[in-house]
């Protein structure tokens, strides 16, 4: 297996060493974050935590969406939300793929950072036996908003594996109706895999973004088609450079109607002479990559070395 993106990450990482904190870097680079006050960077950004029992959405229950106060990625629905009487709002399951997961500094509990922008949210705690699922996610209220369910945003997933995933986002984000893209990996068979298993062990995940996108502004097929068209569905486990089955060319789909529409796709692409690869699977768990694969070409004023558009339909 060859990954051709470790060479540009130690370029990353060493760009990160020499400009100080990543979250700094990303907004020089005019990220399209949302300004945040004095008090919300100190939780946010420097994952500090706001004094239990005074947050806006302890004691709150409405019906809605929770969002990232910083990139309005939705996080977390009210049906989740439990009273814990920690004093930060408790929710026992998050939107899936919305929510990473880490070791917190302090070596014992696990960090809460949204899958998109990176920001903090809370810890998770397992095991205390609140609700049958398990699990609380205890999060400030001061890294949330809420969008009442009369007003929330209908939105829809998608699931493509093109090889590297930093390529596929890219094209992606420019897309009208596309509200937010994150980078992870799907279909193979390990929990909670890094960047470094999926790359150096067979896991069988693919690289994947997931693609949420209003299906009032656009749809599947519009997003299916150019994704035939910002990668090569020709080459099997390999995409340019990066060679293995890590970078195979699968949709994920999540209900028929995008089983249907890719093997319509595929079909006028076999008309046309393409001799298409691209595997249709059925989405599984979805794992969000690790932060620093998020937006990385807009993180590092780069172009995409391998995902060039090229017409085919
Ligand atoms: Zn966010």
């Amino acid at each position: 297996m060859r990954c051709f993106k470790i060479i540009l990450l130690t370029a990353l990482a060493l760009t990160i060493t020499a400009r100080g904190n990543p979250e700094i870097m990303s907004q020089d680079n005019g990220m399209e974050y949302n300004k945040l006050t004095e008090e919300e960077t100190r939780v946010i950004i420097n994952k500090g935590t706001e004094r239990p029992f005074t947050g806006k959405y302890y004691n709150y229950h409405e019906a809605g969406t929770y969002t990232c106060k910083r990139c309005d990625a939705p996080l977390y629905r009210s049906e989740d939300k439990f009273d814990s009487h920690c004093g930060w709002p408790s929710f026992d399951d998050e939107i899936p793929g919305a929510v990473k997961r880490i070791p917190d500094a302090d070596g014992m509990r696990t960090e809460i950072i949204c899958a998109n922008c990176g920001g903090h949210l809370g810890h998770v705690f397992e095991n205390e036996g609140f609700t049958s699922k398990n699990t609380r996610h205890c999060v400030n209220s001061i890294s949330l908003n809420f969008i009442p369910a009369s007003t929330a945003q209908k939105t829809e997933a998608a699931y493509f594996a093109g090889g590297c995933f930093w390529g596929v986002e890219y094209h992606f984000e420019k897309i009208d109706g596309v509200l937010s893209v994150i980078s992870g990996y799907m279909g193979g068979h390990k929990e909670n895999p890094t960047y470094r298993d999926v790359c150096y062990t067979n896991t069988g995940h693919a690289e994947t973004v997931q693609v949420t996108f209003d299906p009032d502004k656009t749809d599947f097929e519009t997003l299916a088609r150019l994704f035939f068209e910002i990668h090569d569905p020709t080459q099997n486990n390999r995409q340019g450079p990066d060679i293995g089955e890590q970078y195979r060319s699968a949709i994920f789909y999540t209900n028929n109607e995008q089983k249907n529409i890719s093997e319509k796709l595929i079909q006028i692409l076999g008309n046309k002479g393409y001799k298409v690869v691209t595997q249709i699977e059925k989405a599984e768990k979805f794992w969000p990559a690790e932060d620093y694969h998020q937006d990385y070409y807009e993180k590092t004023g780069k172009e995409p070395y391998c995902h060039i558009y090229q017409k085919r339909f």
